[in-house]
């Protein structure tokens, strides 16, 4: 879709009020941002939206638009920067949801960009402005691809025993199971083929390389921002590598649901297998300078903190650690591409990637294969006596809808640990993007009612994290905010959701995800924040802010705190009032023991269609609690060990 001259100078505006340029560095429009964000625009699979985005820059440089914004009878391109600014925060702090929505996408969208396009030699200049290195490039001593993916250059017909679509935790460790029991297996993905010769660190070609449409999905009403790696082993090739064991609690919980192979031995066997095939440890833990911040805050108030498990073999834990979730360049991750990718791959499996899968063939109640194109267009059909879905708990349920299924709980009980930040500001440089994923951790307030509540984690962060998890008011204070980056420690609240969401399908066949935070749950991320704030000012932080959409920060000191949790409950906790992000996709076609309640047997079989499993975070009952990757990756294997016994 091309954009009128007047859409232009709609969208050039925009982009241009968030990010105007400071001290010598070009503004958004000089950054090349405006074309760099349409382009991610039509990349956007649902064209209801990308209309609506059209639509939008249609009316938003017209006299009506900005007088809906306060900004009088002028348009907005004709206003001077200051009065642009409060038409955005009119639209920001709107009483219409549908007003907060769009100023979120477009305060995403523009800045976002800004501080991760590389720019024309490769070297942004904003990087320099706010003290962050930019990438670290290929890694020249990293060793060649050791998968060669199956090359389709034309209509193509495979015939094997288990098509399996998606590679990530859930299809990469069945296609491995599925593989060592001897069976024919063809491996779908969507994605691309990226390893460690690949990987350079940048975020904006990561993103666009490896995550679910570049990094930009979010819900419905762009309430959460919606992380899933779309590439050669999924989320597991970008991922953390936090390694959680599903908590027993959750077990029993999870067995509850009609599973009771979840309390048993059967899945405990499977935990184990998938724990020693990534060689789970807690011996790469160095805590970054980020991570002695969490640990100190957490020691000085006497909560409880403790070392991460991780699935790495000989991980560096040094300066190019905190780039790790654009895929290691070290081959230390244990990624499904590092191992049960590998063991199938050894075995004969062939794996497809560029192919995206349309719809499982359903001849006579039961699966026959996979019909799929690649991204050049060439169709490829897969005969199969069984198919797996692992393409993630927002397509798999978009995949048994194109495929036909109308079990009612498709779809539904969609949980997403939905994650919100707090944000300390210190004395020290602490260069938050360096170091150690993920080294420690507290569970603190993970039972705040029954098994419902919090985890405390922290990441490291580049420019992109910063800008989604923070307030934008005025390009000036931004820009303030941005620069201290270096200075900048993240904790995440993760929320262990009770109540959750729903993928719904539309005509054409896309996901759209809908979700609300309940106050139950709401309840428990407010406990969250001020548990945070407490640790950064237990850890010595100067300055104290949240992720709302206003500015709602403080200085630690004189009553602070009880202000800053005043301040947070006006802004409120709803839709584009406080930003959440979700890394942990999870329920969409969850296991069960019956159709009434869930979209899959106890076996991972779908209710409808015999032979169609669901092995990946769609499977889950409920919120796993925890960084689900070992859950998934220990359902897929105990899943694909019951589908290698009835295919024998
Ligand atoms: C940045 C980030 C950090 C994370 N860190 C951690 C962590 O430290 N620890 C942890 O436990 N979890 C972590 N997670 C979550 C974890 O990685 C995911 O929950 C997990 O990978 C999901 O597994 P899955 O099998 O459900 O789907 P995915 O791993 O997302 O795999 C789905 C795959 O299916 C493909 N696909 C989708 N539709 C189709 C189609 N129609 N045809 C063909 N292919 C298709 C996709 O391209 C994708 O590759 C993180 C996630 C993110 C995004
Ligand atoms: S922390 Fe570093 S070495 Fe370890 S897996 Fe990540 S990028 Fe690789």
């Amino acid at each position: 879709m091309e954009l009128t001259p007047k859409q232009w100078r709609a969208l050039e505006a925009i982009c241009d009020t968030f990010a105007p340029g400071a001290n010598g560095t070009p503004g958004a429009t000089g950054m090349g941002v405006p074309g760099v964000l349409w382009d991610a625009v039509g990349r956007n699979p649902r064209e209801a939206e990308r209309k609506q985005v059209a639509q939008l820059l249609s009316l938003w440089d017209t006299r009506l638009v900005t007088a809906l914004g306060g900004g009088g009878l002028t348009r907005f391109s004709d206003l001077s920067p200051a009065r642009r600014e409060e038409v955005l925060r009119a639209w920001c702090d709107s009483r219409i949801p549908q007003r907060r929505a769009a100023f979120q996408a477009l305060r995403k969208g523009a800045l976002l960009f800004y501080y991760m396009v590389p720019g024309e030699n490769g070297r942004s200049p904003v990087w320099d402005r706010i003290g962050y290195p930019g990438p670290l490039g290929p890694n020249p001593d990293a060793p060649r691809k050791a998968l060669e993916p199956l090359a389709v250059d034309r209509d193509t017909t495979l015939e094997c025993d288990v098509c399996v679509v998606g590679s990530g935790a859930g299809g990469g460790t069945a296609a491995g199971v599925l593989a060592a029991a001897g069976l024919d297996v063809v491996v779908v993905e969507a994605g691309g083929y990226y390893d460690d010769e690949d990987f350079d660190g940048g975020e904006f070609e990561g993103y666009g390389r490896m995550y679910m449409y570049g990094g930009g999905a979010a819900t419905h009403d762009q309430s959460v921002a919606l992380l899933a790696g779309s590439c050669l082993g999924g989320g597991t090739t970008i991922n953390y590598t936090t390694s959680f064991r599903t908590p027993d609690d959750v077990r029993e919980e999870w067995a509850s649901h009609g599973v009771p192979a979840f309390a048993g031995d059967e899945y405990a066997r499977s935990l184990d297998a998938v724990c020693e095939r990534l060689g789970v440890n807690q011996e790469h833990n160095a805590p970054s300078a980020r991570e002695q911040a969490l640990q100190r805050g957490l020691t000085g108030l006497g909560w409880h903190a403790d070392f991460m498990p991780r699935n790495v073999r000989g991980c560096e834990q040094g300066k190019v650690c905190g780039y790790c979730n654009y895929g290691c360049r070290l081959g230390a991750k244990q990624s499904t591409v590092k191992t049960w990718l590998a063991d199938a791959y050894a075995a004969g499996t062939r794996i497809l990637v560029g192919t995206h899968a349309e719809r499982v063939i359903v001849e006579r109640g039961a699966a026959a294969g996979v019909e799929a194109r690649t991204t050049a267009g060439h169709r490829v059909s897969v005969r199969a006596r069984a198919v797996v879905s692992g393409c993630g708990a927002i397509h798999t349920p978009a995949l048994l809808r194109r495929s036909g299924l109308e079990n009612i709980n498709i779809g539904k009980h969609l949980r997403l640990h939905p994650a919100t930040v707090v944000w300390g500001v210190y004395d020290e440089e602490v260069r938050p993007w360096e170091g150690t994923m993920q080294a420690i951790y507290s569970d603190q307030h993970r039972y705040l009612d029954g098994g419902y509540g919090v985890k405390y984690e922290t990441a490291a962060i580049h420019p992109s994290l910063l800008v989604v998890f923070s307030p934008w008011r005025s390009a000036a204070e931004h820009g303030r905010m941005m620069e201290a980056l270096p200075h900048s420690v993240p904790i995440g609240v993760l929320l262990r959701d009770r109540d959750g969401g729903e993928v719904k399908v539309d005509r054409a066949g896309q996901p759209v995800v809908k979700y609300r935070l309940s106050d139950y749950d709401v309840h428990h991320v407010r406990r969250g924040v001020e548990g945070a704030a407490e640790i950064h000012e237990a850890a010595g932080a100067q300055r104290v802010f949240s992720s709302h959409s206003r500015d709602v920060s403080y200085t630690p000191g004189n009553g602070g705190r009880a202000r800053f949790m005043q301040e947070a409950d006006a802004c409120g906790w709803d839709t584009g009032r406080c930003t959440y992000g979700s890394f942990h996709i999870m329920g969409s076609a969850r296991m069960g023991g019956s159709p009434e309640t869930s979209a899959c047997n106890p076996r991972g079989e779908t209710w409808e269609v015999r032979g169609l499993y669901v092995c990946d975070g769609s499977a889950f009952p409920s919120a796993s609690g925890v960084n689900p990757m070992i859950s998934i990756e220990s359902i897929a294997h105990m899943n694909a060990a019951g589908i290698a016994d009835s295919l024998r």
